[in-house]
């Protein structure tokens, strides 16, 4: 374990541009902050999570599959250098470790692994969090991690490529900021968790009546707000766009809470209510990825709670299950 100052850090960054396509948390010029290049807006570590989806690194919202130009198709490039992206808290990095396991499932998403293969990932934890709390330490799902204690940030590699780099760095921790990492460390599952399994629990055993989803359906104002926040979620549709000289193929994020998510050419549509669709967004989640998985796809990042101006993200659905069926 290494220890650096921030300016140590910068100059760490610095250093790391020269071989990776840096992604790093900045603040905009609106004053929020996201996951993007330092050339974009200055570093803005602390906070806690980003409020964007973090997994659009590897995932963006649209992004061309090819094109066909004059009858030559071509495909983009993989990035001239991998990526080395900071950012992602320990629930971030639970989500990243889904969808890296669903993008590889079946036949492997070349679009997603562009991106995706070689990349660094960089933990963030520590007492960084919304002001100056304790962001719980990921202890492992990446490469390194950086958690601030103090004024200090420790440097944690896990990988092969992360004991490199930090190999680079020139003082150790002192045995007392090793411990205060070692003790921030969560040894039992917080109370999200007790919750999503317990909702989960009453959905996979069918507790719930049609009547609680139409209710839900009718609070839900399909602004997609919370799929689109969401790090493990990740439909999306393809379009092709026509010009003068051929096509462009590409695909964007969809949302289940849209009508025409799964219409059909006949125009039938599976999911053709709000309650429908409302109930898919939650079972998908706490019941079919469970199924197919073994575990539920909610990591608790607490995006869509914070996202939905109806006040029916993930967490609240579940404490409402919870209580009324529980
Ligand atoms: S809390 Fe919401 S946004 Fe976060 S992983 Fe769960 S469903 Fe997705
Ligand atoms: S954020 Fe809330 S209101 Fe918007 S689509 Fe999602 S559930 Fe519906």
């Amino acid at each position: 374990m290494k220890s650096l100052t921030p300016l140590q850090l910068e100059h760490f960054l610095a250093h790391l541009a020269e071989r990776y396509e840096l992604r790093v948390p900045i603040l905009l010029p609106d004053g929020t902050r996201t996951i993007g290049s330092p050339d974009d807006g200055p570093l803005a570590l602390l906070g806690g999570a980003v409020p964007g989806k973090p997994t659009a690194a590897f995932f963006p919202q649209q992004e061309t599959i090819f094109t066909a130009i004059h009858g030559r198709l071509s495909q983009a490039p993989p990035p001239p250098k991998p990526l080395f992206i900071l950012g992602f808290t320990a629930t971030d990095l639970e989500c990243l470790r889904f969808i890296d396991r669903f993008f590889a499932d079946g036949i492997r998403d070349d679009l997603y692994f562009r991106l995706r293969q070689g990349a660094v990932v960089a933990g963030i934890s520590g007492y960084c969090g919304a002001k100056g709390t304790l962001l719980p330490p990921a202890a492992g799902n990446c490469d390194l991690e950086l958690f601030l204690a103090g004024d200090t940030w420790l440097v944690i590699p896990y990988s092969g490529t992360g004991t490199e780099l930090a190999k680079e760095l020139p003082n150790a921790a002192t045995p007392e900021e090793a411990e205060l990492f070692k003790c921030s460390i969560p040894t039992v599952p917080d109370g999200g968790e007790t919750l999503l399994q317990a909702a989960s629990a009453l959905l996979c055993a069918d507790r719930v009546p049609d009547s609680f989803w139409e209710e839900l359906g009718e609070r839900c104002i399909a602004c997609t707000g919370c799929n689109l926040a969401c790090p493990t979620c990740t439909c999306f549709g393809v379009q092709d766009w026509r010009s003068s000289t051929g096509v462009e193929r590409s695909r964007t994020w969809d949302s289940c809470q849209l009508d025409g998510f799964m219409r059909e050419a006949s125009g039938h549509n599976p999911l053709g209510s709000e309650a429908l669709r409302s109930r898919r967004r939650i079972h998908h989640k706490l019941a079919a990825d469970p199924r197919k998985w073994g575990e539920i796809s909610c990591f608790r990042c607490g995006r869509c709670d914070a996202a939905c101006p109806t006040g029916i993200g993930m967490m609240a659905v579940a404490a409402d299950l919870v209580a009324r069926f529980g």
